[in-house]
């Protein structure tokens, strides 16, 4: 009898790479609703006071950590119960209201080409929990992983999700313009102009810029490929 076709092994033609924050959820919007509820809870100048933490800690370890944060920020408050509303103030937030309007069709969309996989910078346990309820761990079928500085992992991600090609997909073109620096033969690179880095400006220059998340719907993979160099 034949041996059937070994497609089952074969890579996926296209692993496509998203980012989270600012890519596929409004993390600018998230932040500014968490300011809102702290501030009802502590008032201005503490709530000021847990972004100077925040931005501190982050310095110190080059990622967002928050339960460092909350931890650096304790001698701030009373009490430990009002650490555990800060705490929830975060924690719990609603972070599936704050999708952008096109990013569960474009992540199914996506699934049409190939692969799309999450691949998020952050700390180790408030990204995993916000990727979780937000619902896009389902949405990418828990194909996901956070790391610190994701550009230094590439190897790692291709020897997860092996493809033909990947497109990268972010709204940081200094960590786009590292990927194709580094792997322009294997990686097309994708910038998306949401949030508050939008403006940075890198070189190499991202491969395409789209205005928002939902423009993916627009492209295919022969489109795509001719970005590779060869
Ligand atoms: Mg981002």
């Amino acid at each position: 009898m034949d041996m059937p076709p070994a497609a089952a092994q074969r890579p996926a033609p296209a692993v496509f790479i998203l980012d989270c924050d600012n890519t596929l959820l409004d993390n600018d919007a998230v932040k500014a609703d968490m300011d809102a509820r702290l501030e009802t809870l502590l008032g201005e100048a503490l709530t000021a006071r847990f972004w100077q933490t925040y931005e501190e800690v982050r310095r110190q370890e080059g990622v967002v950590d928050l339960p460092a944060t909350f931890t650096a920020f304790r001698p701030n408050l009373p009490d430990e119960a009002t650490l555990d509303q800060v705490r929830a103030a975060i924690m719990d937030y609603p972070f599936d209201t704050r999708l952008f309007p096109h990013t569960l069709a474009t992540l199914d969309y996506l699934r049409t080409l190939g692969q799309p996989v999450i691949v998020s910078d952050g700390d180790t346990v408030y990204q995993p929990h916000k990727i979780e309820l937000s619902g896009l761990a389902v949405a990418v079928q828990n194909q996901w992983v956070v790391y610190i500085h994701k550009e230094d992992h590439l190897a790692e991600v291709m020897a997860r999700w092996p493809a033909d090609f990947y497109v990268m997909v972010d709204d940081k073109a200094r960590i786009l313009a590292e990927t194709k620096r580094r792997l322009p033969d294997r990686f097309v690179t994708v910038q998306i102009l949401q949030g508050h880095y939008a403006g940075d400006a890198f070189t190499p220059p991202p491969d395409l810029t789209l205005g928002q998340i939902g423009d993916l719907q627009a492209l295919d993979l022969p489109t795509l490929r001719r970005y590779l160099s060869r």
